[in-house]
């Protein structure tokens, strides 16, 4: 077969070119072909195999290209990789891998084109396409992917424990390519990876974030998660997850499975945000409640203070894990931290006070909060769903209203510290913070409007109260 259509860019005959005067084979290779054949939009990276040296091609192509870009390479990989147009272009000269037991590092030697798609993760990501003059567009597609495109099946081309057990990462892949692509993991390859899951302690935390982010920014991250934990991987990189799993029940009281109830939640939120962190948020949001749980006989089943210990968790998850500790984390820590607010507050009359503080504690993230509040309504009762939803709803108008009446959402404070040091000729001291928080709370409060006017009065009765006077 030939799909030449897929080689428009100019970059694939500008590669041909080159090849040609090295005088080596080239082909497309990867994910780029897999993606053209199932439509997935334009490509952000395509992959190039030479029959020989890759380095050398990425060179010769740079420059042949009119913008001469700069190569980058990675001599211990024997791969380069140029931009171009956006792309971001790598080559690889052909190679056989071979792994052994004791060692995560494959012995690599020149291979040909076959030997190169042998190492290769899965069928869907080993097809190749021709870039010679003669046969430009040639499919070379040794087992059969097409079919399993068509199928929509994750197959590894050698035994599965053995592509598994060379490079466990490949276990992570084959999720994240069934959650993106909606396809089953061949169930051969599914017992591999659980068989093998133990192995996958041998990747770096990095690289396995990369994973997961990729399988939290699909649709339904679900189908992802599920199989993490079915094939023994999520207990062993995100126990705190499992630790959610099942049901109690004592003396007829049952509590939720909140593992099921997370990844719906994770799944809600996909619909109305593309934001990764609050779709982190949405997994985590309920990590506190496995060691916050505890039985009442009165009451039943209790999860107290989880959103706090669930914000800790989240410091220790990312720090395990290597992710970012900056920025990122806080505001993932702050949903968490907050996860139960709006809902208290619709369970109550929704007051305007009890808006200004959610406010005042979200910032910023108020209209975050919102959209993971809402993600977590899993109710299966219609009725129910309904009206925690007008609730929101309610609490969303009249966060708007709020706003734009007592503009509290990046509060500052209308009088200052300096201020109120001035006007009672004071020095740095303990009056001042209490000045200061009796400002705020009465705004908050709703008994002052948030004004300069009115602080500065309050200001003076509160001094007043404290034993100051005002200076001239
Ligand atoms: P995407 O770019 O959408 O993440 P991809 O399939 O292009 O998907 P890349 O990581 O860009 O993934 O890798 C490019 C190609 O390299 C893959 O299609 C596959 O053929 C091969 N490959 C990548 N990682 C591995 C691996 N761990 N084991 C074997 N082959 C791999
Ligand atoms: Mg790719």
């Amino acid at each position: 077969m030939n799909y030449k259509e897929a080689l428009q860019h100019p970059i694939f005959q500008i590669v041909s070119q080159s090849a040609k005067e090295l005088q080596v084979e080239s082909y497309a290779i990867g994910g780029f072909v897999r993606d053209h054949m199932l439509n997935r939009g334009t490509a952000k990276d395509i992959d190039i195999v030479a029959i020989g040296s890759g380095i050398a091609l990425a060179k010769q192509v740079a420059k042949n290209l009119p913008t001469n870009p700069k190569v980058q390479v990675f001599k211990t990989y024997g791969t380069a990789m140029l931009r171009f147009d956006d792309i971001e272009i790598e080559f690889v000269g052909a190679r056989k891998e071979s792994y052994h037991e004791h060692s995560r590092n494959p012995i690599v030697e020149d291979g040909c084109l076959q030997d190169d798609q042998n190492r290769r993760d899965f069928t869907i990501n080993a097809m190749a396409l021709n870039l010679a003059e003669s046969k430009f567009g040639d499919l070379l597609d040794p087992f059969n992917g097409m079919e399993d495109l068509e199928n929509k099946i994750i197959r590894t081309p050698l035994n599965p424990d053995i592509t598994y057990s060379d490079d466990p990462l490949r276990m992570m892949r084959a999720i994240r390519f069934a959650t993106q692509l909606g396809f089953q993991i061949e169930d051969k390859s599914l017992k591999a990876i659980t068989r093998n899951c133990e192995r996958i302690k041998i990747i770096t935390n990095e690289r396995i974030v990369v994973e997961l982010n990729k399988i939290l920014e699909s649709e339904k991250p679900s189908i992802g998660f599920i199989l993490l934990e079915k094939t023994g991987l999520l207990q062993i990189i995100m126990p705190e997850l499992t630790a959610l799993k099942g049901i109690d029940e004592i003396e007829g009281q049952r509590h939720k499975d909140n593992f099921y109830h997370t990844l719906e939640v994770v799944d809600n939120i996909c619909e109305n945000t593309d934001n990764l962190w609050l779709r982190w948020a949405a997994l985590l949001h309920d990590i506190g409640k496995a060691p916050t749980k505890r039985f009442h006989k009165k009451i039943g089943w209790t999860f107290h203070a989880h959103e706090f210990e669930g914000s800790k968790m989240v410091y220790r998850l990312f720090k395990r894990l290597k992710m970012p500790l900056n920025d990122k984390m806080k505001f993932v820590q702050k949903m968490v931290l907050m996860s139960s607010r709006p809902i208290a507050l619709v369970n109550d009359e929704v007051t305007d006070s009890a808006v200004r503080r959610l406010v005042f504690d979200a910032g910023d993230y108020v209209d975050d909060l919102m959209t993971l509040c809402e993600a977590d309504i899993t109710t299966k009762n219609p009725k129910k769903f309904k009206k925690y939803h007008n609730n929101f709803q309610i609490v969303r108008q009249k966060i708007v209203e709020v706003e734009e009446r007592d503009h509290v959402r990046n509060f500052q404070p209308p009088i200052t510290g300096e201020e109120i040091m001035k006007t009672f000729n004071l020095n740095p001291s303990r009056e001042i913070g209490i000045i200061k928080e009796a400002i705020k709370e009465a705004i908050l409060e709703g008994d002052i409007p948030n004004d300069y006017d009115a602080a500065y009065d309050l200001m003076i009765t509160e001094g007043e109260k404290l034993g100051l006077k005002k200076v001239d």
